[in-house]
């Protein structure tokens, strides 16, 4: 063992996520987990297994993430859960949702709740006709209603920490929406708004991907950020499209060769496998199973100083060799095939404002657009 691997070793996670429960409520459209032929599915954790991943790493981590492939409010146990976690009143809960199901009743078990919570609430468009032909016909006014009352019902329920954020995926049918969607974030008590790029988990969405639009969508998000900025929203949101000759340049030189997930962070599922992360492309490396060893030794064990060492070398294995996760951490985007489509830059389209109908952006008319909005908030 090298004297950097044994190093990485030595070093504890500090971020658990945990699949306490597959399940979840909707269908959305870019979501690879419930596609038919997809394993894993309706699979809750048991309290045992929970409850010594969490005793184990306890003195380590700083966050534990409450599901990765279903929806936190769909677990049957996540009251014995929360009960589990106030032991540690440290540990900082995230929990993202679709806010279908962020009730009264449901938030009941966080009742004096110590532990920083901040529940992030996928949301990726405030027009309803956009929202439910991404959210299996779902209307948007549900989680929007459960957004608006979230702080207030935190401070009733005596929880000391809440931060609560938006998720937003930009894609052809959802960007035009994504400035507007800030003054209704910060309208509804956000304090954060984050955005991705879609990742293409099938053809028939790869029309979606706004690799195609590169200059317009770097603008949109430049846009957006100083939009957040003036609204006091924090804004996360992918690198820019390398457009010019400097920035392509810039993008090939660039090497990432460390991944937050090998080094810092561990997901294990309901079943008590490890993965090595929540990539959402390709099948994702399995590196042991919390059931037959503890998780320490599947963290400290063979298989993910094998990634972790490709990686570092420059060499790195399949998936990491097609990563999504590690283009953001570059300075620009280029290549599209770790996001799950093939847009080559001669086919891209480099105009500051394409002709969006023509282009098939979907939209509203600016009109309509703004009426909807004022009578959803009127109603909330
Ligand atoms: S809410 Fe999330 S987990 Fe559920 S179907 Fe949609 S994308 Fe998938
Ligand atoms: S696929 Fe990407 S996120 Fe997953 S372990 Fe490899 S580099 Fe990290």
């Amino acid at each position: 063992m090298s004297d950097n691997t044994h190093n990485l070793a030595s070093l504890a996670p500090v971020h658990l996520t945990l699949e306490t429960t597959s399940t979840c409520n909707l269908r959305c459209i870019m979501c690879k987990h419930h596609r038919p032929g997809i394993g894993h599915k309706n699979h809750v954790m048991n309290m045992d297994l929970f409850q010594s991943v969490l005793e184990e790493l306890s003195n380590s981590i700083g966050f534990v993430c409450l599901t990765v492939t279903g929806d936190t409010f769909c677990d049957p146990l996540l009251s014995s859960r929360l009960a589990s976690i106030k032991r540690h009143p440290k540990l900082t809960i995230e929990i993202i949702t679709n806010g279908h199901l962020l009730t009264e009743q449901n938030l009941r078990p966080f009742q004096g709740m110590r532990n920083p919570l901040y529940i992030t609430v996928s949301v990726d468009s405030p027009y309803d006709l956009t929202y439910s032909s991404i959210r299996g016909g779902r209307g948007v006014s549900v989680p929007l209603e459960n957004l608006k009352k979230l702080k207030k019902l935190a401070q009733t329920l005596e929880i000391e920490e809440i931060n609560q954020g938006i998720s937003f995926v930009m894609m052809k049918r959802t960007i035009l929406g994504l400035i507007p969607f800030l003054s209704i974030a910060a309208e509804l008590g956000c304090d954060k708004f984050s955005t991705s790029h879609l990742i293409v988990v099938d053809e028939t969405l790869g029309a979606e991907s706004l690799f195609q639009y590169p200059v317009f969508t770097n603008y949109t998000i430049a846009a957006a950020r100083e939009k957040a900025l003036e609204l006091g929203l924090q804004f996360h949101a992918p690198p820019f499209f390398a457009v010019t000759e400097q920035e392509i340049l810039s993008y090939k030189s660039c090497r990432i060769t460390r991944c937050d997930y090998l080094e810092r962070r561990l997901t294990v599922g309901a079943d008590g496998r490890v993965e090595a992360c929540c990539n959402f492309l390709d099948p994702i490396p399995i590196l042991g199973n919390s059931l037959k060893e503890p998780v320490m030794s599947v963290w400290n064990g063979e298989r993910r100083s094998l990634y972790r060492q490709a990686l570092r070398e420059d060499n790195p294995l399949f998936p990491c060799n097609n990563c999504c996760i590690l283009e953001l951490d570059k300075e620009y985007l280029f290549a599209s095939e770790p996001f799950g489509v093939s847009c080559p830059p001669e086919l891209r389209n480099t105009e500051q404002t394409p002709d969006l109908k023509k282009e098939g952006f979907f939209l509203l008319s600016a009109e309509d657009a703004e009426e909807e909005i004022a009578s959803k908030l009127a109603s909330l």
